[in-house]
């Protein structure tokens, strides 16, 4: 297949040669990764209040901007310890737990530390390493800030993970200028602000705005031109491509193909034969295919409010450290969790319509390898009818699965629980006959604490009651100010703030 932009490729095909480390101490304003395919290929600005080097562009270019944080966790404990600042902070737990880097400080990634490695690991090559648990609440807090600085370029930001963002500026160019420019603003409000140090990519596609950030890093921006996607890719390392690592990646370098043009020449019949689906979707990836829309995380309502989209699926989970024995305590742990993501899904006025739960042990016989990791996780999963957010509902179900898993003589390392089929609830369908009672010993304790227990109704009736009485003396008092009977186990040699355990490994997600 023969490669169209072969003959005249611009001088922003020279770019990703060198320099990938974007401008390090991210203070210059226009690192030099992004300054070439900048000023190789167009004019400067204009001065004054015009559309500047955009204005150029023909109408409706798309114009799509990611942002990611450094080193988030690592970053957000600097953000909330200025002490800690210039420090090699290492986020994941103590040296001496068996658990693995979660994120790391680029001071201590100049020692060696990468995320991934065991913490036992990271001591050892960065002695002067400070160790942090994480602050899962904070890091959330931190998103939220960033998502509002980023909502003033335009409506439509996509909060695409924990630490990533897409923002959508098509048709913003006479509200906030040139995408470079506004890029630039908005990477000094936030550190400013927010205090913590971004990376931006702008280009056409998500997948290729993604790509030009990579190369941004740590704290530059990087810009691909409209009309030189082709350019750029073409001399791409081929590792740069998204999908393109492992054991893929490994054997493409063996096959001689070391960019992504090499990829874009290789016949699809022979990617298919020998790579299958990921061969074909990496080529797509190669030639800058991407339908991938910014699908905006909120909805602004007539009277202009603005509603946050709820996510897709839900996830919960805790490691115990050390390894739990008592099934009791693993069960006090589910229980906490589903009432912390059915929580979640009230607040969001959603509904599951699926529930998984997984257990992972410990297995003393064998050590490492992905093999025996998958071989220790087990779960099951269940569909919820009605979907529903109901604490009591959910947590039944997760009981029950968590019961009907393969009992194991092991340590319990670690347990959770993912809502899926999230979606908006739709007015309650009630029950033309009360079903009673259809679990005595639970109903009696439950109308101890029912906050009308002269009302009746349905169990679905006082659990909905229970459930809002609970979310609302939780606004006032916060999540750890109420604690149910069914997670009262866990209060011992657990420390308990207003946002309520202080769990190991939270989820990032959501
Ligand atoms: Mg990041």
């Amino acid at each position: 297949m023969p490669f169209p932009d072969d003959q005249a490729l611009p001088a922003a095909a020279e770019w990703p040669d060198s320099d990938q480390g974007g401008s390090g101490n991210g203070t210059s304003a226009r690192p030099a990764t992004s300054a070439r395919p900048v000023q190789t290929s167009t004019p400067e600005p204009h001065a004054g209040a015009t559309p500047g080097r955009d204005g150029r562009l023909p109408p409706r270019t798309p114009r799509i901007l990611h942002l990611d944080v450094d080193a988030f966790l690592a970053s957000v404990e600097q953000a909330l310890h200025p002490k800690l600042r210039g420090q090699p902070v290492i986020v994941g737990g103590l040296p001496h737990e068996r658990n693995l880097v979660m994120s790391c400080s680029y001071e201590a990634r100049a020692m060696g530390v990468r995320p991934g490695m065991r913490l036992a690991e990271a001591a050892r090559v960065c002695p002067r390493g400070v160790f942090r648990r994480g602050d899962s609440q904070a890091a959330a807090g931190v998103r939220a800030r960033i998502a509002v600085q980023l909502a003033a370029l335009s409506p439509c930001v996509e909060v695409a993970s924990i630490d990533d963002f897409f923002v959508d500026l098509a048709g913003t160019l006479r509200a906030i200028g040139p995408a470079f420019e506004a890029a630039e603003k908005v990477r000094e409000k936030i550190r400013a602000e927010v205090e913590v140090p971004v990376t931006i990519g702008i280009a056409t596609t998500k997948s290729l705005a993604r790509i030009a950030g990579k190369l941004a890093k740590p704290g530059g921006i990087a810009e691909i031109l409209p009309g030189h996607e082709r350019a750029f890719l073409h001399h791409l390392p081929l590792e740069h491509l998204p999908g393109a690592g492992g054991r893929l990646g490994t054997e493409l370098l063996r096959l001689g193909l070391r960019t992504a043009g090499d990829l874009t020449l290789v016949p699809r019949e022979v990617l298919w034969t020998t790579f299958g689906h990921a061969g074909l979707a990496l080529q797509a990836r190669a030639l800058g295919h991407d339908d991938d829309a910014v699908e905006p995380s909120w909805t602004c309502l007539a009277d202009g409010t603005r509603v946050e989209r709820p996510p897709r699926t839900l996830r919960r989970d805790s490691t115990f450290e050390p390894e739990e024995g008592r099934r009791d305590i693993v069960e006090a742990m589910l229980a906490y969790l589903v009432e912390r993501a059915a929580h979640r899904l009230r607040e969001w006025r959603i509904v599951a319509r699926g529930l998984v739960v997984r257990l992972q042990h410990v297995d003393t016989r064998l050590r490492g390898g992905h093999a025996e990791d998958a071989h220790n996780l087990a779960e099951a999963r269940a569909k919820l009818s009605p979907p529903n957010s109901s604490t009591d509902a959910l947590s039944r179900q997760a009981m029950a699965l968590l019961r009907s898993l393969p009992r194991r003589r092991a340590l319990v390392k670690r347990v959770g629980l993912e809502l899926t089929g999230l979606e908006r609830q739709h007015v309650r369908q009630g029950l033309l006959f009360d079903p009673g009672p259809t679990d005595a010993p639970t109903e009696t304790a439950t109308q101890a604490v029912d906050p009308t227990p002269e009302a009746g109704g349905t169990r679905e009736d006082r659990q909905r009651r229970l459930d809002e009485a609970l979310d609302r003396l939780r606004q006032r008092h916060g999540f750890g100010g109420v604690l149910r009977g069914s997670s009262w186990l866990l209060a011992e040699g657990r420390e308990r703030t207003r946002d309520g355990f202080v769990l190991r490994t939270p989820s990032l997600n959501q």
